[in-house]
């Protein structure tokens, strides 16, 4: 951390602001110019807030050099992280993996019908879900365990992996033998307590960002899952809470080759949650893989008109299909191929 001193600093207040960094755990570095002394600090815990010392009298600017997250962070592995499946699929790597599926499950026939689909387009994941988080308590909740075995059974016909949001903790447990992926929704994002216990498990974690959190919140809740010893952690932009209406949410590319800077866990797209209308999910789609996403999460469904929940940002399989050929001609531009 470097702390500006104001010019007017007296010397009674540096050494005040001295002996609070010492006593917060810093080595400090002083630096006297000829209007304004400098104090570079070092060697702290990471959870320090800066705003600590800022307000501190004679104090003048405060600048964090080392970011808060640690095993979130590309230091930690700067080649970048491959998260590897026992199929052989992996996410991460050159590859790009397309997990695509309806926001709910619905039924079987209606599972079977878009597992088809999206496999024959050449999706590997199916998304499903089989807890909603609904805005409203008089939305369809999603058909909960067996929602998760039609998922399961439609993951194996057609040699898909799985991937299906946990609400809360005692889902956990429920959902271990049917799901790949565990998906945190955008709502849970800083739902502690839940990530802590998914840093438990041993399964890959797909971590959305949430509709009003920097980066910096987004590897700090990665930070959480990681610490428990869960190193699979995938994360996810599905768009952000701006002042535009026309959209359900703004699809943030940018967050694509910041993310990939800031961090070395693998990152994926939701171009679905992200613009809310079909028509806008193929160029955000195709705008995410030429900005270096990982991976696409996208809701398709047979019959998108009578869905129970999220129609109108679902893709006709059709769509998908073209889609799927469109990010095939855009991957090899930007040195990547589709898995
Ligand atoms: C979903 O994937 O259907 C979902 C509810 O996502 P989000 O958490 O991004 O809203
Ligand atoms: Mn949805």
């Amino acid at each position: 951390m470097i702390v500006a001193m104001q010019e007017s600093a007296s010397e009674e207040q540096i050494q005040q602001v001295i002996a609070r960094l010492v006593e917060m755990g810093f080595e400090v570095h002083r630096s006297t110019g000829a209007r304004q002394t400098v104090l570079g600090a070092v060697g702290a815990r990471a959870d320090f807030d800066v705003r600590d010392i800022e307000v501190l009298s004679g104090v003048g600017e405060v600048h964090r050099i080392s970011a808060p997250y640690k095993l979130s962070g590309r230091s930690f592995k700067p080649d970048g992280t491959v998260i590897k499946f026992p199929n052989g699929l992996r996410v991460g790597g050159n590859e790009i993996v397309i997990m695509a599926g309806p926001c709910s499950v619905e039924s079987r026939e209606q599972l079977f019908t878009v597992a088809e689909q999206v496999a024959t387009a050449g999706a590997r994941v199916l998304r499903g879900g089989a807890f909603k988080p609904r805005s409203s308590p008089y939305s369809f909740q999603g058909m909960g365990q067996q929602g998760l075995e039609i998922l399961r059974e439609a993951g194996d016909k057609f040699k898909l992996l799985v991937i299906s949001e946990v609400m809360e903790i005692s889902q956990i447990q429920l959902m271990m033998p049917y799901i790949d992926i565990f998906q945190v929704g955008a709502r849970n994002m800083q739902n502690f307590n839940l990530l802590r216990e998914l840093g438990k498990v041993r399964k890959p974690v797909l971590l959305k960002r949430g509709i009003a959190a920097t980066f910096e919140e987004l590897l700090l809740s990665a930070e959480y899952i990681m610490a428990g010893g869960n190193y699979e952690v995938i994360l996810c932009e599905r768009g952000i809470r701006t002042f535009e209406t026309y959209t359900r949410n703004t699809m943030d590319i940018s967050a694509i080759p910041i993310i990939k800077k800031l961090s070395h866990l693998p990152m994926t797209a939701d171009p679905s949650h992200g613009t809310g209308r079909r028509d806008k999910v193929p160029p955000m789609g195709r705008a995410a893989v030429a900005a270096g996403a990982d991976a696409l999460l996208i809701e398709v469904h047979h019959c998108p008109d009578k869905a129970l929940s999220d129609g109108a940002q679902s893709l006709y399989p059709e769509q998908f299909t073209r889609l799927m050929q469109e990010l095939r001609m855009i991957a090899p531009a930007v040195g990547r191929s589709i898995a």
